[in-house]
């Protein structure tokens, strides 16, 4: 009876290889791909953009899609292996996916894991040393294999048992794509996306900006990161932050996405972007961010300008602000 293997799957070629190299081998994979604030695919994603769920019907795999919420944000305000170069806990991150793929190996009574993962590829997560830790703390020791590389790592289980063949795996490591296009070629893998892209936290730009949410937040909320994605963000104090639209399709996410308690400002007289006030709105705080968002428009220096402001769906009443310099408004920014 063919044995079934749990394969941690982003959709992108490292993780199709690994798929492909156990099916040759006559194993069945369920594909878990995840998706955050941070990385992958919505499971709502209707977009015709290459994805987990088209490489996965391209693999004939079935696929589950977990969504990340609390527990992970958790994690990632405390990771017990720390950061890389910007805010990516990539060794916590690599022990809680295997951690959840081990649940569901469980479950669906599958016998292994399996990953992309290429040692060497990644200065954090992928040095011998790392593998071999986040093998012991994600609880699958000898479980897990790593069908890239695993001719460089112990034998696991799976192999020992027969259900894998290491003298037939390849001999993946570094940061060198060649041997993946070579692979890819002979496997038949025709369609990947670009290897570009991929998870924000690794992006230092990033940064300040979640360690803000981590400041400023007791429980953390996916939406709060999901926000991230959009506008420029501006903290007012300890409890207020505005966001500021930065094109037409950004005004029209921040008016979708403004939630009962939260407060929206626009400047009445000429092209506006819309402002976002997240947390109290008192009449400061009002005047503060509409400064803000008129320095993102052609107002006057020194000119009072009106700002209409809505609470609920109604305009609630017009304020008026004078727009702040660029020195001033950098103070803020996140
Ligand atoms: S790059 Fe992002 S998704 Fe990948 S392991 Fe690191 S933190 Fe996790």
């Amino acid at each position: 009876m063919p044995k079934t293997a749990i394969a941690l799957f982003s959709g992108g070629l490292d993780s199709t290889l690994a798929i492909r190299l156990m099916q040759v081998q006559g194993i069945n994979v369920h594909a878990l791909h995840f998706t955050s604030p941070f990385f992958g695919v919505s499971p709502e994603s209707d977009s015709g953009k290459y994805d987990a769920r088209r490489a996965a019907e391209a693999l004939k795999v079935p696929l589950t899609i977990h969504q990340l919420g609390e527990e992970y944000l958790e994690m990632l305000r405390n990771p017990a292996h720390g950061y890389g170069k910007a805010i990516n806990p990539c060794i916590d991150c690599h022990i809680y996916f295997l951690k959840k793929a081990g649940e569901l190996m469980r479950t669906l009574g599958a016998v292994f894991v399996i990953t992309g993962e290429v040692m060497g590829q990644r200065p954090m997560s992928q040095r011998k040393d790392a593998l071999k830790t986040v093998e012991r703390d994600c609880g699958l020791e000898g479980l897990l294999l790593r069908p890239l590389s695993a001719r460089f790592l112990a034998l696991t289980i799976p192999e020992k048992e027969g259900w894998g063949d290491r003298e037939k795996l390849p001999q993946v490591k570094g940061r060198s794509r060649k041997d993946q296009f070579r692979l890819a070629l002979e496997l038949g893998v025709q369609e990947y996306p670009t290897p570009a892209g991929g998870c924000l936290l690794t992006e230092t730009s990033y940064e300040s900006k979640v360690r803000d949410i981590f400041s400023h937040k007791g429980k953390l909320a996916s939406r709060d990161f999901r926000l991230l994605r959009v506008g420029r963000h501006f903290r007012l104090d300890g409890q207020t932050k505005v966001i500021i639209g930065r094109n037409a399709i950004e005004n029209e996410i921040i008016t979708g996405v403004k939630e009962s308690s939260e407060t929206l400002i626009r400047w009445e007289e000429g092209s506006s972007p819309t402002g976002l006030i997240c947390g109290p709105a008192s009449d400061k705080a009002i005047e503060v961010a509409a400064a803000i968002l008129l320095r993102y428009t052609k107002a006057e220096k020194g000119a009072a300008c009106q700002i209409a402001v809505f609470r609920g769906e109604e305009q609630e009443k017009v304020s008026v602000a004078h727009s702040m310099d660029e020195a001033a408004v950098e103070k803020f920014r996140v």
